[in-house]
């Protein structure tokens, strides 16, 4: 049989890849037939639950499919450097503003509102050790990831770069009430 599908299920497949290119170089024309076929089939459109339905496929697809869509996602990146690069930028900008503002969205000491001069600051002074269970280059995005992650967990708060330095070098920030009394002492 001079046919150059093995099986259904590849046939099939071959289908779905001409009709998915179709659909992208004819969209309007997809969108009247989408459109025709929902008006010609009320009852499937009622009976359907689309949403759960198409979200709940597409979950096990993707976790089906989880090395090879990571391996194209890869090789997307590696051909397009300038766009991987700014949507990286975009996404670490929005990450950055969404931690800082969760925090408060200014230094909790002196009130300092430039969020280019905004650190997260361990309350209890124990960034180190933090670190130290967490590894080493958990700094900057990887860090503020890792709060967006774990649901912004209590410990931590919006210090500027100037009240922050100044806690880390003389455990006080020389803003804080009484703080002149502990700063003598340490001289
Ligand atoms: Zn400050
Ligand atoms: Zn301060």
């Amino acid at each position: 049989m001079p046919f150059k599908f093995k099986t259904v299920e590849e046939r099939n497949a071959y289908n779905r890849r001409a009709m998915r290119r179709w659909r992208a170089a004819n969209p309007e024309k997809a969108r009247a037939a989408n459109l025709r076929w929902r008006r010609a089939h009320p009852e499937q459109m009622k009976a359907h639950d689309f949403k759960h339905n198409h979200s709940e496929r597409r979950k096990a697809w993707k976790m089906a499919n989880k090395d090879a869509l990571l391996a194209r996602a890869r090789e997307w990146a590696a051909k397009n450097p300038e766009v991987n690069r700014a949507s990286h930028v975009d996404e670490r900008r929005r990450m950055r503003k969404e931690v800082f503002d969760h925090y408060g969205g200014k230094c909790v000491c002196c009130g300092e509102s430039n969020q280019w001069f905004f650190t997260i600051d361990h309350v209890n002074n124990d960034g180190a050790d933090h670190r130290r269970v967490l590894g080493r280059n958990m700094l900057g995005h990887k860090f503020y990831r890792w709060l967006r992650r774990n649901g912004y967990p209590e410990g931590f708060q919006v210090l500027c770069f100037n009240c922050n330095c100044a806690k880390g070098f003389w455990g006080v920030c020389p803003h804080e009430i009484g703080a002149e009394e502990k700063l003598r002492r340490r001289l």
